[in-house]
C-alpha cells in the first residue's frame, strides 16, 4: 500500500509505519546521545504513544534503562485502513527497546477502565513485581466513568464571556479571528472529570491496593499554563479548570505517597505540536511564533528534550525545585519574559500576509505531519509498504 497523508484540519487519518519508526528512533538517539540517568527502575506510562507519554517512555528506557509497561488507545492496521500513528510509534518503540534488551510491553485500550487498570496490575505483578514510577500523559476527548457508566467530553471553551482571538489554518498560511462561546457549567463539569485528577488518583488507587507500587515511588501527571493571550482558552477556560483539578489531586497524592517515601507532582511542560494541542484554537498560531523565537535563541525543545530533561535535572538529579502551587516547570525557557515579551509583539502584527516571515508556520506544520509519520527525510513515501505492522507485545 502506498501510505500518503490523507488530512482535514487538525486530523490525519493515515500513518505511515516507516516514518513514524524514524521519529521514534530520532527521540531514542537523541535520549541515548545524553548523560545517562541514575533514575527509576520499572516505570509504567498512562498515554504512553504519542506525545509526552511516548517521551516519557523513551527517556525512561533510554537514559535510565528502565523496564516501562505502556497503556494507550491506538488502532491496528485494518483492511484500506492504516494503523494509527500511536500504534506505529510502539511497534518501532518495543523493537529497539528489546534490541537493547530492556523490557518493554504495551496494553492497548481504555485506561479510564476498571478492567484495563486490572490487566495493568496483574502484568506488573507477573513480571515486574512493581513500579516505581507512574506518568500519567492521557489526552483525550472522552471518558466513560467506571462506576457510573456516564459518557464525558471535554470541551476547549473559555469561561464567563465570550473569546475572540486570532487562529491560524497551518496549512494554508490564513490568519483569521475565531470567537469561541463560553462553556456552560456541564460543560466545565464534563471536562474536568475526563482531563481533571480522578482517573488518576483512580490508577494510584488500584496499584497501590494491589501493592504494585513500590516504596518511595513517585508520580507524576502533566499540566499547560502559557502565557496570558492564550489564558482565556486555557488557563482560565473549561480545560484550565482540569489542570486545577490536576494540582488539587497532586497534593493529595503527594501527601499519601509520602507516608511511604514517595511523591506526586504536577509537571507544567511547554506547548508542543502533539495530535491534542494542534486541536485548540489559537494555539497553533502562538506554537509557530514560540518557535520561531525559541530557535533564534538556541532553546527550542520538543516533547523528548523537555522529558529528558525533567527526568535528568529535576526528579533524578539536581533539585526537584517547585513553584509556588507545588508544580515541577519545565516551561521555564518558553515562559522567559524576553520571549513572551516578544510573543506579544509579534501578535500583535501577525497576519496571512507576513505570517511566513512572523512565525515559524512551516516548521509547525513539518511536525504535524511528522506527527503521523511523513516528512521524514530518508523514506520513500512512493513505496509499496506494508501498513500491518506488530507491537511485540500485544496478540491481536
Ligand atoms: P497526545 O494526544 O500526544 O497523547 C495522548 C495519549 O493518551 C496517547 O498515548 C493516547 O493513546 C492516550 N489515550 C487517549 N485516550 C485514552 C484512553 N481512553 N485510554 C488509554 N489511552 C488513551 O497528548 P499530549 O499532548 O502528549 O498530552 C499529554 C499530556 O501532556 C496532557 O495532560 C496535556 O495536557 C499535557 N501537555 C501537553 C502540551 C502540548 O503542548 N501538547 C503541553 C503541556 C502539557
Amino acid at each position: 500500500m502506498i501510505i500518503q497523508p490523507k488530512f482535514r484540519g487538525f486530523i490525519c487519518t493515515t500513518a505511515h509505519p516507516e516514518g513514524c519508526a524514524t521519529h521514534v528512533r530520532e527521540q531514542i538517539n537523541y535520549v541515548k546521545n545524553q548523560p545517562s540517568i541514575q533514575g527509576p527502575r520499572n516505570v509504567l506510562v498512562i498515554g504512553a504513544s504519542t506525545g509526552y507519554g511516548l517521551a516519557s517512555r523513551i527517556s525512561a528506557a533510554f537514559a535510565a534503562k528502565a523496564a516501562t509497561v505502556g497503556v494507550f488507545f491506538e488502532k491496528p492496521a485494518s483492511g484500506k485502513r492504516t494503523a494509527t500513528a500511536g500504534w506505529y510509534n510502539t511497534a518501532a518503540f518495543e523493537e529497539e527497546a528489546h534490541r537493547e534488551g530492556l523490557y518493554a510491553k504495551s496494553i492497548n485500550g481504555d485506561a479510564f477502565s476498571n478492567e484495563l487498570k486490572q490487566e495493568t496490575i496483574h502484568l506488573i505483578k507477573q513480571d515486574l513485581g512493581q513500579v516505581d514510577l507512574v506518568i500519567y500523559s492521557l489526552a483525550s476527548p472522552k471518558r466513560k466513568h467506571p462506576v457510573t457508566g456516564e459518557v464525558f467530553s471535554s470541551v476547549l471553551k473559555p469561561i464567563g464571556e465570550s473569546y475572540t482571538n486570532k487562529t491560524v489554518d497551518f496549512h494554508t498560511g490564513t490568519v483569521s479571528e475565531v470567537s469561541i462561546e463560553p462553556a456552560n457549567e456541564d460543560e466545565i463539569r464534563q471536562t474536568v472529570a475526563v482531563m481533571g485528577g480522578e482517573d488518576w488518583e483512580m490508577w494510584i488507587d488500584a496499584l497501590d491496593k494491589a501493592g504494585v507500587l513500590a516504596e518511595g515511588a513517585t508520580t507524576l501527571a502533566y499540566s499547560y499554563l502559557g502565557p496570558s493571550l492564550t489564558w482565556p482558552i486555557y488557563r482560565d477556560g473549561s480545560i484550565g479548570k482540569a489542570k486545577i483539578d490536576l494540582d488539587a489531586t497532586s497534593h493529595r497524592l503527594d501527601r499519601r505517597l509520602k507516608e511511604q517515601g514517595g511523591r506526586a507532582y504536577v509537571s507544567v511542560n511547554k506547548a508542543v505540536v502533539t495530535q491534542s494541542s494542534s486541536a485548540i484554537p489559537v494555539v497553533p498560531l502562538y506554537i509557530s511564533i514560540l518557535f520561531k523565537l525559541m530557535k533564534e535563541q538556541g532553546t527550542h525543545e520538543g516533547c523528548t528534550e523537555q522529558i529528558y530533561r525533567l527526568l535528568a535535572e529535576r526528579l533524578y538529579g539536581g533539585e526537584a525545585t517547585v513553584d509556588e502551587e507545588g508544580r515541577l516547570r519545565i516551561d521555564d525557557l518558553e515562559m522567559k519574559p524576553e520571549i513572551q515579551d516578544a510573543v506579544t509583539r509579534l501578535w500583535s502584527d501577525v497576519k496571512t500576509e507576513n505570517i511566513k516571515d512572523i512565525s515559524d508556520l512551516k516548521s509547525y506544520r513539518e511536525e504535524f505531519f511528522r506527527l503521523f509519520g511523513f516528512e521524514f527525510e530518508g523514506v520513500d513515501y512512493g513505496a509499496d509498504v506494508d501498513p500491518e505492522v506488530k507491537i511485540p507485545s500485544i496478540n491481536e
